[in-house]
Parts: structure tokens; C-alpha cells; sequence
């Protein structure tokens, strides 16, 4: 079954929402089934699809990779080449559309590293949408590129001042805010998690990625070995799995965050890691990194989009039953991914993805050489050059941003608004 059961994958989900809440997740059910099935909605979706995003992608044959690894044939389906660079325009763009059509003139959303605030800012401005992006004021600081994106979209980035100053509390803040304009706003929430419906809505509108492969591949003749994805919340992996949920094969396999180690705050690994424990957060019941008085344990991970403390509920139950398989990936092994791909393939990964590539490089003499292995590229890696290039080039990389300081502080080269008007 790959819809919810009353908002269940067998333990794992729900709705555990203030009363407030309540109204307003039923109508956005209500709305979604209905449009599901509206002949003119999927129209104009497929069509935003096709000439906004840049559906379908490819779904690339890695020759050299597939040499070099020696077993599976490699491919790489490329999601990083949707517009916005990465798969979370899908979900953007679906949520946003169906707010529209309900009459909503105002999303909100949250963002941690900025790539799903970053996407939905472009789906508003693409859809002439009010756009208002809650982000914890520590990640703002971290992760100016992406808030500089949003504006330029024509967001409002709101920087959440309470609690830890991260994910959960941008989270916390955009429920407040739904609870209050229910009737005005729709909460665009940015992975397959939280309250029921958002599991299987952002399931829904990311199984365009899987459906893609399995046409791909029906159409070219090859035959599946395994699926490999990265899980951050898992909506990229759900989306990308979701055809081949119901059958047997071929396996599946979910690339969660090791981070440094298996340590408590070394890593982001929620089904494989040692503190990972049953919970209710943030309105779902899933798998959480814990501690023994259901205290949030803290996550450490290279990639800002797999650093998080839960995972959806339906892959929290995929993995109990055993129908996904999940592995740890530490940086280290997302790096040599980045690197590899990117030599061998012209391929630039984003760390995130990576560790999809970089479980796949570990599994492929598993698979014998007349299957293969399809690795989902999340996203591209241009993101991650203020991250990737301190690590494969230091020196240089601290050359170049003392030189961008100095060229700031002198104000050389730099226009501002009138001068680029006049
Ligand atoms: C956000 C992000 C992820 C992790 O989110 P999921 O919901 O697990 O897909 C993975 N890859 C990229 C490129 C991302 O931006």
C-alpha cells in the first residue's frame, strides 16, 4: 500500500497537531484528493513540469563509473538538473499549484540549509505567490548564497530567534504561523514528514522522479538491480522509490548521513545509528535520534540537507518491514563520491546525493553485471563550493575570500541599485 492508512504507515505517522491545526490539514487533504484526479490541475502541471523545471531528466549511463566499479551498470538519474537545481522544486511547485487552486495567495515555508525555501521562493515567483520563508537566524548566517537566492525571488526570509535557532524551531515558527491565517496561507512543507497529509502529498508529487526511471528504463531495456538515494526527511528517496514500493524488487536502498562517526552527535544516521529511538516530533510518529528521556539529540553531518533528527514516517515502516535497506555514509565517503563522479564523469554531485553515490560505489560488485544500479543525484553540487573547496583546496579558497573582503571593504567593482538602473 503506498498510500496511508488514516495517516498511518503501519506505527509510523499520524497527525499529532495542536487543535488548531486540525481544520485546516483536513481541507488541505480534502483539496489534494480532489485534485489528484482534476484532468486541468495535472494538465498545467505537467506542462510547468516540462518547460519551467525540465522534466523529464535523464537518466545518464555512467560508462566509466560502471568500469571502473567493476559489477552493476551504472546510472545516474539527473534531478540535479531541474531548474533551482535540485528535486525539491517538484514538491514546490505541486503544493504551491494546489494552493493556488485553493484560493491561498500566501505560502509560507520552512528551510534549514535554504534549498527547500530557495525552491518554493521560486515557485511563488513563478506562480505570483506571497512568499514568506522561516529560517533559524544561526542558519541565515550560515547559508547567506541561499537567502540571497530567496530574495531575489521576492521572498521575505524571516529569521527565527528562539530555541536552538535551527531547522525545528523555523518549523515551529511556520506552524504558528499557519495556525493563525489558516484561511489566507498554505504551509509548504519541504520533505516527506510532519502531520498527515504532507507524507503522502510530498511523496506524490516526488514520485514523478521514480515514475521517470521506471519508463526510462521499460523504454531502454535495462533491467533494475537497485536504487540507491540519499534519506535527509526522504522525500527525494520515497519519490524516487515509490513505483516499486509494492514489489519485490528491485532492492532499495536509503543513504542516511554517518557524519564523523557512530557517536552521539556524530551523525544524522536516525534508522541505523545507535540513538535511534521510537517518537512523536513536530506531528508525526517516526524515528528520531533520542535520547533515553526522548530529549532531540544533536546531528552532524557535511551535508546541511541530511542533518536532521527524523525521518518520514513510510520510511521508517519500509524499513521495519525490510523492504529498504539503509546504510550510513560518513563525509569522508560522500567526499571521495564527489570527487570520483566528478573525474571520472563529469558529474558534480551535491554532498547530499553523494552519499547515494557513495553507497552505491560499495554495493556494486553485489549486483552482477547485466543489472544495474540507478543513483538518485538529488541535486547538483555548485551549492557546496563554500564547503567542498575548503576541504580539496584550502589554501587557494582562503586566498580568494580574503581577496573578496578586501575587494568589499574598498567597495571596487561594486554597483548598487540606482547605478544599475541609471
Ligand atoms: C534537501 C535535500 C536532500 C534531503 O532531503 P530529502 O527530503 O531526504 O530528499 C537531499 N538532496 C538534496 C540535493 C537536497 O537539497
Amino acid at each position: 500500500m503506498i498510500y496511508s492508512t488514516d495517516g498511518f504507515f503501519d506505527l509510523y505517522g499520524g497527525k499529532y497537531v495542536a487543535e488548531v491545526l486540525r481544520r485546516p490539514l483536513d481541507e488541505l487533504e480534502d483539496a489534494f484528493r480532489y485534485y489528484m484526479q482534476d484532468y486541468d490541475f495535472l494538465e498545467e502541471l505537467n506542462t510547468i513540469r516540462r518547460d519551467y523545471i525540465g522534466r523529464e531528466t535523464p537518466l545518464y549511463f555512467a560508462e566509466t563509473a560502471t568500469k571502473l566499479l567493476g559489477g552493476a551498470q551504472i546510472y545516474i538519474k539527473l534531478e540535479g538538473l531541474a531548474n533551482t537545481g535540485a528535486h525539491k522544486i517538484n514538491n514546490a511547485i505541486g503544493q504551491c499549484l494546489l494552493a493556488k487552486r485553493m484560493g491561498k495567495k500566501r505560502i509560507i515555508a520552512e528551510t534549514g540549509a535554504g534549498q527547500h525555501g530557495l525552491a518554493t521562493a521560486a515557485a511563488c515567483a513563478k506562480l505570483g505567490l506571497d512568499c514568506t520563508i522561516y529560517m533559524g537566524e544561526v542558519d541565515v548566517r550560515r547559508q547567506q548564497p541561499n537567502v540571497a537566492a530567496m530574495e531575489l525571488y521576492g521572498a521575505k526570509v524571516h529569521a527565527v530567534k528562539s530555541g536552538s535557532r535551527t531547522l525545528k524551531d523555523a518549523v515551529n515558527e511556520a506552524m504558528r504561523d499557519w495556525a493563525a491565517h489558516p484561511d489566507s496561507t498554505h504551509y509548504v512543507l519541504g520533505s516527506a514528514l510532519g502531520p498527515a497529509p504532507f507524507p503522502d502529498i510530498v511523496r506524490e508529487f516526488q514520485s514523478v522522479i521514480g515514475n521517470e526511471v521506471k519508463a526510462q528504463c521499460e523504454q531502454r531495456g535495462i533491467k533494475i538491480g537497485a536504487m540507491v538515494a540519499c534519506v535527509g526527511g526522504g522525500s527525494n528517496s520515497i519519490g524516487f522509490f515509490s513505483p516499486f514500493i509494492d514489489e519485490k524488487e528491485p532492492r532499495l536502498i536509503g543513504a542516511e548521513a554517518g557524519g564523523i562517526g557512530p557517536g552521539i552527535g556524530e551523525n544524522a544516521s536516525r534508522m541505523t545509528g545507535n540513538a535511534s529511538r521510537e517518537g512523536i516530533l513536530q506531528g508525526y510518529k517516526s524515528r528520531f535520534l533520542l535520547d533515553e528521556d526522548g530529549q532531540v539529540l544533536p546531528t552532524r553531518s557535511i551535508s546541511a540537507g541530511l542533518d536532521y533528527c527524523g525521518i518520514g514516517p513510510q520510511l521508517a515502516a519500509l524499513g521495519k518491514s525490510g523492504r529498504v535497506e539503509f546504510t550510513a555514509i560518513r563525509d569522508k565517503e560522500a567526499l571521495e563520491a564527489v570527487s570520483f563522479f566528478a573525474k571520472n564523469e563529469g558529474v558534480l554531485f551535491a554532498l547530499e546525493s553523494a552519499h547515494a553515490g557513495a553507497a552505491a560505489m560499495k554495493i556494486a560488485k553485489e549486483v552482477p553485471s547485466d543489472k544495474a544500479i540507478i543513483i538518485n543525484m538529488s541535486g547538483r553540487g555548485d551549492k557546496d563550493v563554500f564547503i567542498t573547496s575548503p576541504v580539496f583546496r584550502p589554501a587557494e579558497w582562503l586566498d580568494f575570500l580574503h581577496a573578496e573582503i578586501e575587494r568589499l571593504e574598498e567597495k571596487k567593482d561594486i554597483h548598487d541599485a540606482r547605478s544599475m538602473q541609471g
